[in-house]
């Protein structure tokens, strides 16, 4: 039903939303991306991977008790890549249990959002829709509804933008269902703020035209050994190349 449109040929890509975002707000950031470069971890994006995991579990196996809660939290680092964050981060014990209680806070706003309807939760997808051109993408939870799936994504931060992100699930879902999903919504279980959206194929259309010009940007620069535009914005703030770069330089000076 949505047509991906014909790229160029090139090396092997794997896009994934993050990637898809990075690329629309600064193309030279996305391909430090690509090129290994990425944004140290942070306590902030740790803890944040612990309530997501928590939020999982919580689907998936009802609800966590007060007096269960933090050796839960310990369960799920142990059981996924938080285990080496800690150590990279150098969270001393003291510190990992002031994370957890913040989790714990999350956690109690988390369980007053409704779950009916609930299908699954960490739902991944790979796509190929071209040679050597995989788009990749894990969404938070899918719940059914009369309308069809909606697909939803938690903040543990601000909502912020999430319209492109939100796009490109809804076009990976396309692509692997053969059907759009009847909504996409993001939710920040911090601030209460809500997104949601109704996807139209055109909209999925132009999503997936916006990927392949990336693509093709992308492909053409590392043929030609070129770097991508620079935009500077308020994500230059977290950029991995920052040092060095006078749009980011200038564009974080101007925001204080
Ligand atoms: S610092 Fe800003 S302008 Fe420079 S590459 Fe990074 S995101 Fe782009």
């Amino acid at each position: 039903m949505i047509e991906f449109p014909a790229v160029e040929p090139g090396e092997d890509i794997r896009v994934s939303a993050s990637s898809f975002v990075s690329f629309c707000e600064c193309p030279e950031r996305a391909a430090a991306h690509f090129r290994g470069v990425y944004s140290p971890d942070t306590r902030a994006s740790f803890s944040g991977g612990l309530a997501h995991r928590v939020f999982a579990r919580h689907l998936d196996r009802g609800e966590i008790s007060p007096a269960q809660f933090e050796q839960a939290c310990r369960e799920e680092i142990g059981s996924s890549n938080l285990n080496y964050k800690v150590a990279t981060l150098g969270l001393k014990p003291s510190a990992l249990g002031r994370v957890i209680e913040e989790v714990g806070l999350l956690y109690e706003r988390f369980k007053r959002l409704p779950d009916e309807g609930y299908e699954a939760s960490e739902v991944s997808f790979e796509f190929e829709p071209a040679a050597g051109v995989t788009l990749v993408g894990r969404i938070d939870a899918v719940f059914d509804e009369d309308s069809g799936a909606k697909l939803v994504d938690w903040k543990t931060g601000a909502l912020g933008e999430v319209e492109l992100q939100l796009g490109f699930y809804a076009m990976l879902w396309a692509f692997e269902k053969g059907e759009l999903p009847g909504a996409v919504e993001a939710i920040s279980v911090a601030t209460g703020e809500r997104y949601c959206e109704v996807p139209t194929r055109t909209g999925v259309q132009e999503t997936a035209r916006r990927v392949s010009t990336m693509i093709n940007s992308l492909r053409r620069s590392w043929q030609r050994g070129s770097e991508m535009e620079r935009r500077g914005g308020p994500w230059c703030s977290y950029c991995p190349v920052l040092d060095g770069c006078q749009e980011g330089t200038a564009a974080v000076d101007v925001a204080g």
